[in-house]
């Protein structure tokens, strides 16, 4: 049995699929990542083919002929187009299975925790589209706890804050099951639109790359660690022309704030709902911290002096998702428990759609 198990798996991989906001990696049991690419697609609006997907795709963004449409058909944690989703699952799951020939894999998607059961069915379409043998899908902060290496089955409940591009989400895992969870709508890319509206105010234009860089180079909570000013290109409006200027980390600390504020305030709002005995484990198991955002200097100090509970990065959090995803194949037992009873969630996004409810509780 065991070893008609292992014949199985060399010819038919396990897949985790972490269809993010900002990133798509896959992750293949035994394998390691094998694809991590920003979730953008491009396409030409004359012929409306699709020309470049993930990493050629985003550097085509904020500088493209008006004939090139730059799509992130994911960007708040909700699919806003289906054509360019199915371009980006197709595209990535083959360059992750075009290396060797095999059978179908086995393969679990973890989207936004914002999906409904169309979008849901949609991603399991471009998935078999694109040759897997679709299985399921998990919410993100259960896959993210999983590839963060926790202990999921333990009696004992534990958090995992996962702060993306467009969502942060947020669960509180015990026994195998989720007792909470919950999305916001807030990630890093409010954090680098905050950034441009910042320098904007003082009459100079940057493009969103450049501030993302700003926000990963000198962006922090808490206090300023004391790093040196970054000097960037952009366009001076009041002379309507290029020019270089020097931002401060403090600027970029402001900038930040209110994004920032919102993350801490969605999970203190989780925990302010959590049954005391929940809550009294929860002080000694922590909060885990994933995703690009978790990398946020002073971030994890700042969250545990806000709530409290003591606040960890997982190692390597960009890619917690997608491991975790694909380490739940490996165990039929978590593969049911992790996965919320089907139609509850899809009620539970429905009702956080229309603003009823930010948080899930089985
Ligand atoms: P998603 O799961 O939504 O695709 P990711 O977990 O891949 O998102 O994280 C992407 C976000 O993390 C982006 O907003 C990116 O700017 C941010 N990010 C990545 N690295 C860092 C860093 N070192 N410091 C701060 N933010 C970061
Ligand atoms: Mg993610």
């Amino acid at each position: 049995m065991r070893a008609l198990e292992t014949v199985r798996s060399t010819m038919s991989p396990d897949i985790g699929l972490d269809l993010g906001t900002a990133n798509t990696v896959v992750y293949e049991r035994g394998a390691g990542v094998t694809v991590s690419e920003p979730s953008v697609v491009a396409f030409n609006t004359l012929t409306d083919e699709i020309v470049a997907v993930g990493h050629a795709a985003k550097e085509m963004e904020g500088r493209v002929p008006d004939r090139i449409r730059v799509v992130r058909p994911l960007r708040r944690g909700t699919i806003s187009d289906f054509r360019a989703t199915h371009a980006l699952v197709g595209t990535l799951v083959d360059r992750a299975l075009a290396t060797r020939p095999r059978l179908a894999p086995r393969l679990v998607a973890s989207i936004p925790g914002c999906a409904t059961d169309i979008e849901c069915k949609a991603v399991e379409q471009a998935v078999r589209a694109a040759g897997a043998r679709y299985t399921t899908y998990v919410p993100q902060a259960v896959a993210a706890a999983v590839g963060a290496g926790l202990d999921v089955t333990s009696l004992r409940a534990q958090m995992i804050v996962d702060i993306g591009g467009g969502t942060t989400e947020i669960a509180i895992i015990a026994a195998a099951g989720v007792i909470r969870l919950s999305s916001i709508q807030t990630g890093g890319d409010f954090l680098d639109e905050t950034v441009q509206q910042r320098l904007h105010a003082q009459h100079f234009e940057i493009g969103r790359i450049t501030a993302e860089r700003l926000k990963i180079e000198l962006g922090y909570a808490g206090r300023p660690p004391g790093r040196q000013p970054v000097v960037v290109n952009g366009m001076d409006v009041d002379a309507a022309s290029p020019r270089s200027r020097e931002v401060s980390e403090e600027m970029v600390g402001e900038a930040l704030r209110e994004g920032l504020e919102r993350i801490l305030r969605g999970v203190c709002s989780v925990l302010e709902t959590t049954p005391p005995d929940v809550a009294a484990d929860l002080i000694e198991s922590g909060i885990t911290l994933t995703g690009g955002g978790a990398l946020i200097a002073g971030l994890a100090a700042e969250m545990g002096f806000r709530t409290n509970v003591p606040t960890t990065i997982a190692p390597d959090p960009l890619t917690c998702v997608a491991r975790g995803a694909g380490e739940i194949l490996g165990s039929p037992t978590l593969l049911e428990r992790l996965r919320p009873h089907a139609d509850r969630l899809t009620r539970w996004y429905q009702s956080l759609r229309i603003g009823m409810r930010e948080s899930y509780s089985p």
